[in-house]
């Protein structure tokens, strides 16, 4: 499901199409288009807290230039992320960051020096205290607080019952900026997004992964007095040749506009529950709407043992399985077989 970003599975025949009737008008102009305004309304219709929307063209990027907003808009240095928060791979971002780096056990990568990482400061994900004691500490100079809503980059971990709620008082309290990183629950745990199913307004929002259908497309967006101070209306430098690319648009608009059916996200939740239901028996699961994780010992095992039975799920457990629409009953049967035949194959020592 390229790590989220597929909600009507590969090669989905309308995205296709869009793609391809937007490539005979040309594939890039470097200047904005229409469909790129289309897009930005139906970002902006589904997700209230965006009034403005500046778009780019990965996740990484969007991170990178909302943080640099942040900090701009504030004049403050400081921002507070969380461990095994991942937000791209932009230098400040990559102190102790999930995904890809949990994999592979590096606490930061190399090539980031210190006075990058210097003004990021990281609390454990779900603790209200660590959060308010480092606002407490750092507060005057915090820019902004960076949180998945929903971690999905240590496996799915949701948000304790009041921990969204508290950093907004927070960043109320200490002139920070509440950014969303929603590349991954964007479009994914309600049309609105994590901010919709908890309840919990940010002040800005990144968006990718399913707002590009699977071409390279990301977002970030919010209170259009922030986003004013953008270049060229305000002081905040940020660009991109390719920014806004019509085929990414067109397959974006395809995507998006199929997802204002609130069916969609019934179906969604009753899949992914459905695919819950049968992991259980195999280990813990945690599931918000449809992104999910197994959590288990042994899953480097389970993972070889369901490749070889034709079952492709993300290959650690740092990572989130993601259901779309084209998993029918049958494939989250399958995958729920595949599952029960790759352990007990591993307990005979296949
Ligand atoms: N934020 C989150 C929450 C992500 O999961 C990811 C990618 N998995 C990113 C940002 C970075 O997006 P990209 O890979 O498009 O740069």
């Amino acid at each position: 499901m390229s790590w989220g970003a597929l909600l009507f599975g590969h090669a989905d025949p309308e995205t296709v199409e869009a793609v391809r009737e937007a490539a005979l008008d040309g594939t890039s102009f470097g200047a904005p288009t229409e469909r790129e305004v289309e897009l930005a309304e139906e970002i902006a219709d589904a997700v209230p807290s965006i009034e403005m929307v500046r778009l780019v063209s990965s996740g990484t990027e969007a991170a990178m230039s909302a943080i640099r907003l942040a900090r701009g808009y504030t004049r403050r240095d400081r921002i507070l992320k969380f461990e095994g928060g991942y937000h791209g791979h932009a230098d400040a971002l990559l102190a102790s960051a999930g995904s890809g780096l949990a994999t592979l056990g590096l606490p930061a990568s190399a090539g980031v020096t210190t006075g990058a990482a210097r003004d990021t400061i990281v609390v454990p994900y779900n603790d209200v205290d660590a959060t308010a004691a480092a606002v407490e500490r750092y507060g005057e100079g915090l820019a902004a607080i960076l949180v998945e809503p929903v971690a999905g980059n240590i496996g799915v971990v949701p948000p304790r019952d009041g921990f969204l709620e508290a950093l907004r008082a927070l960043c109320d309290a200490s002139g920070a900026l509440l950014v969303f990183d929603e590349v991954i629950t964007g479009f994914r745990v309600a049309r609105g997004g994590a901010q919709e199913r908890f309840g919990v307004t940010p002040d800005l929002t990144i968006l990718g992964k399913i707002i590009g259908g699977g071409l390279p497309l990301a977002a970030f967006g919010g209170r259009g007095e922030i986003m004013e101070r953008l270049a060229p209306s305000g002081d905040v430098y940020q660009a991109g040749t390719l920014s806004g690319n019509p085929l990414a648009t067109a397959a974006g608009i395809s995507v998006l506009r199929r997802l204002r059916d609130p069916v969609v996200y019934e179906e969604l939740e009753r899949r992914a529950s459905e695919l819950e239901r049968g992991l259980r028996r195999f280990g813990g699961v945690q599931r918000v709407g449809a992104m999910l994780t197994l959590f288990r010992p042994g899953y480097d095992e389970l993972f070889r043992g369901l490749v070889r039975r034709g079952v492709y799920v993300a290959p650690s457990q740092y990572e989130a399985m993601f259901v779309s629409l084209a998993h029918g009953d049958e494939e989250i049967e399958r995958t729920v077989e595949a599952v029960r035949d790759a352990l007990a194959d591993d307990r005979v020592g296949g």
